[in-house]
């Protein structure tokens, strides 16, 4: 039987793993990782889990991989809304029309009164959207899960290897922004660039409640969760930082640091606990690669800067088109093939 080697254990390439090993082909898996289990952007990462995008493919799999994270419940996952705030006209009708479209979508996303959240400044908001069916995750945990349950079911976890040791008759590559190194060795070209992306964590805020829900105000992109307590704050950064080294900018610390002490002001004083930087692998359309891309080479990449959320229903895909030649899940818009030609990076990605 064909050995399958899945290149990368964060949360792609171990719900790759795991659907495979589900699907009744555990002891001819290797999940093979470059350091250990979640080291990549998958531990880094915001753990937001959202229904709320606005094209049809987005939505497609993320609400795919929603029932998964609400099986898996607390404390991996928290379903606690992802809500988002317009303080501007323009912002209330941008709000307005996504909320129109998500709803053609299937997705339950409904206007709220912004003010049921403890400690948060609302009386500037115009217009607020919740979808309560999103909510907060622990990516590390969810995907050291997924690992644990692809081992017990026969899953050869190779931690400090990397992928082009060993031979495979499938190789499939879910390495993040490592992706392009990995696909070059077989002549395949990926078009994937790493972005840098930063998050903070506080310390302890007095009064954040379990339930706060993921905020975002949607015109500036700044959002925050609570985590034990505490706050985790990321934004979409004004000038796109395209590089491998994943480095803080304290700058866009102290930014936050006041964005915050505005919108939740129980948190104005509150210290700095822990800031990392991580890395985005971006395709030009923000949409991830994923499909056969050479003879024996399948690809499972570029995600974007939101792959964790759509984890387990890629996971799933993959394992049943690996395994059976196609998949229940459309995976046709996200094919390899579709940058015909120069692909073009925007300078401008609302993230
Ligand atoms: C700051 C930040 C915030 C984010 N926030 C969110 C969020 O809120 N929600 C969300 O859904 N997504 C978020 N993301 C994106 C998310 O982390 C990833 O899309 C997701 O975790 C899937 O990652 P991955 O498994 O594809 O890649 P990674 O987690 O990067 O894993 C790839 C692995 O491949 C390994 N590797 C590389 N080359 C080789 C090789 N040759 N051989 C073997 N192993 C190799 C690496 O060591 C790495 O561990 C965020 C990312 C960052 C950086």
């Amino acid at each position: 039987m064909a050995r399958i080697v899945v290149a990368g254990a964060g949360a792609t390439g171990a719900s790759i793993a795991y659907h495979l090993a589900l699907q009744g082909s555990g002891d001819r898996i290797v999940l093979c990782e470059r350091e250990e289990v979640a080291t990549g952007a998958t531990g880094k990462a915001m753990g937001g889990v959202r229904q709320q995008f606005s094209t049809a493919p987005e939505v497609r799999l993320a609400k795919a991989s929603v029932r998964f994270f609400e099986e898996l419940g607390s404390p991996l996952f928290e379903q606690v809304g992802y809500l988002f705030l317009a303080t501007t006209e323009a912002g209330v009708t941008d709000l307005g029309e996504r909320l129109r479209s998500q709803q053609e979508l299937g997705v339950p996303v409904e206007r709220v009164d912004p003010s049921f959240v403890v400690g948060l400044r609302t009386d500037d908001v115009l217009d607020a959207v919740i979808c309560r069916e999103d909510g907060v995750a622990d990516p590390a945990g969810v995907t050291r899960h997924l690992v644990m349950g692809a081992r017990s079911m026969g899953v050869d976890l190779r931690e400090f290897t990397d992928a082009r040791e060993l031979d495979a008759d499938v190789m499939v590559i879910a390495c993040g922004a490592g992706s392009p190194k990995l696909a070059a060795h077989y002549d395949v070209e990926l078009p994937i660039r790493p972005l840098v992306r930063q998050l903070v964590d506080t310390g302890r805020v007095d009064g954040v409640p379990d339930d706060l829900p993921m905020t975002v105000e949607a015109e500036t992109g700044f959002h925050f969760r609570g985590v034990d307590g505490a706050l985790r704050l990321a934004m979409a950064e004004p000038t796109l930082r395209w590089s491998a080294k994943a480095e803080v900018d304290d700058e866009l610390v102290a930014d936050w640091r006041a964005r915050l002490a505005h919108r939740y002001p129980a948190a104005a004083d509150v210290e700095i606990r822990r800031r990392w930087a991580g890395l985005y692998d971006m395709t030009p359309d923000a949409h991830p690669i994923i499909g056969w891309v050479a003879d024996g080479v399948y690809a499972a990449c570029g995600f974007s800067g939101h792959g964790f959320m759509q984890a387990p229903a890629v996971g799933a895909a993959v394992a049943q088109e690996i395994l059976t030649g196609s998949s229940e899940l459309d995976l046709a818009p996200y094919r390899l093939d579709r940058f015909g030609g120069e692909v073009v990076f925007p300078e401008t990605l609302v993230l």
